[in-house]
């Protein structure tokens, strides 16, 4: 594909992704005949509403009110000494209400839900976090709420069972198969194939068929948005770099696209898991070929036969074999620059942000925070602004048990 510069992305969210939803080669809905019906519905309410004064007025309001927004950003004085002369600023999404930057589109969806007429909304969790969100915002719109979980993660993931049954949602049990995420974005799919005309499908990230990678990212924009405001008072200058990790894509995204169009370096941080081998990561841009899975062309960790490969990461919302296409585009034309990062890496960034700056991040959000030290000790000067995707009270017993309290702190 042809390189782009920052010089190329004047026009760019007009352009992408095109009415068939496709960001160049990647992206499309690729569905059964029984769901292109109500993937349409789903865009047109989308394309009419999302211009409405309304519906924009009534986002905001709930942005401002409810979740707490906007979230601040803020100077790593502490950290950045540490490392050198490079400054590290965080975004701070793990102050948005219930702890991560996935409220900002589980309220957007949610909204629209309603303004749809819908009585329900379904959506599948791994870890339980997307699940969580979504039953806050079902709780707030007066929703009923289908969460479908695999039998596994409902075990491993025992806190936010809980939040999501207090908030008044019901979690699925999914008993086929492996019992985790892959076998839970089945169910939920088959239940909203019956269900489509009284419910909406949530996703979880900017992944799915076309509207959903459009619409999540137009969601979460409000990150980039803000935080650019916010750093150029602060500093008077743009950043230097900005950095966020990706799992599906849906914090960065939220990031990235603010800072397109200017002279910045854009950085998306994939999990090194263990190391490169098959099943030991889940670097999907790094180590992936173009391939399609649930509903969408993107790049793919796959074997030879173009099935997913087994993924694995010490933070569980990195883990899914594919990228948002938009990633998949931005990585191909060269604007955002694809880096890895291990999880002893991420836990020794995990450990700096709890004792130099009195923060607990996400295990998620710190594979970002590693690649920013390790970016600030090559810069030397200047300013990075990393997107703190959310706060990592979920992790703590995890942490404790695998990592202990902070003695392997190195830097
Ligand atoms: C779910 C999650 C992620 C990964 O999802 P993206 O769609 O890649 O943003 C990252 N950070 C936190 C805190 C999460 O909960």
């Amino acid at each position: 594909m042809e390189k782009m510069t920052y010089r190329d992305f004047d026009r760019y969210l007009k352009d992408y992704p095109d009415k068939n939803g496709r960001f160049g080669p990647y992206g499309g809905a690729i569905l059964p005949p029984e769901l292109v019906p109500a993937m349409n519905e789903i865009t047109e309410a989308y394309q009419t509403i999302c211009h409405s004064s309304q519906f924009i007025n009534e986002l905001r309001r709930i942005r401002r009110e409810f979740q707490g927004r906007p979230t601040p950003v803020y100077h790593c004085e502490r950290l950045s000494n540490r490392v050198g002369k490079c400054q590290i600023y965080l975004k701070r999404e793990d102050l948005n209400h219930t702890g991560a930057h996935k409220l900002n589109h589980c309220m957007g969806e949610g909204l629209l839900a309603k303004y749809m007429g819908k009585k329900k909304i379904i959506a599948e969790t791994g870890a339980g976090q997307h699940g969580v969100a979504l039953a806050t915002a079902a709780a707030y719109f007066g929703l009923e709420c289908d969460i479908y979980m695999g039998e596994v993660d409902i075990a491993k993931q025992a806190p936010n069972v809980t939040r999501m049954k207090m908030l008044g949602a019901r979690v699925v049990p999914v008993t086929h198969g492996l019992k985790t995420l892959k076998e839970a974005v089945d169910a939920a799919f088959d239940a909203y194939m019956k269900e489509y005309k009284d419910a909406i499908y949530c996703i979880g990230s900017v992944v799915g068929p076309h509207p959903f990678p459009m619409m999540v990212r137009d969601f979460q924009m409000v990150v980039g948005i803000e935080a650019r405001e916010q750093f150029k008072e602060m500093t008077g200058f743009l950043p230097d770099a900005v950095v966020a990790c990706v799992g599906g894509g849906s914090n960065s995204m939220g990031m990235f696209p603010a800072f397109l169009s200017d002279p910045v370096d854009i950085y998306g941080v994939e999990p090194l898991g263990r190391g490169p081998g098959v099943g030991d990561h889940a670097a999907s841009i790094t180590y992936g070929k173009p391939g399609t899975m649930h509903g969408f062309d993107s790049i793919v960790l796959q074997d030879e036969n173009g099935d997913p490969l087994p993924v694995y990461s010490v933070a569980s919302g990195l883990d899914y074999p594919s990228v948002g296409p938009e990633h998949a585009f931005l990585h191909d034309c060269g604007r955002v620059n694809y880096v890895t990062i291990s999880d002893d890496e991420a836990m020794q960034a995990f450990f700096a942000l709890c004792r130099y700056e009195g923060i607990i991040p996400a295990i998620e959000s710190s594979h970002a925070v590693a690649y920013a030290i390790k970016l600030a000790r090559e810069m030397e000067v200047g300013s990075i602004l990393v997107n703190l995707s959310g706060r990592g009270d979920k992790d703590i017993d995890y942490v404790a048990e695998h990592y202990g309290y902070g003695d392997i702190l190195k830097i």
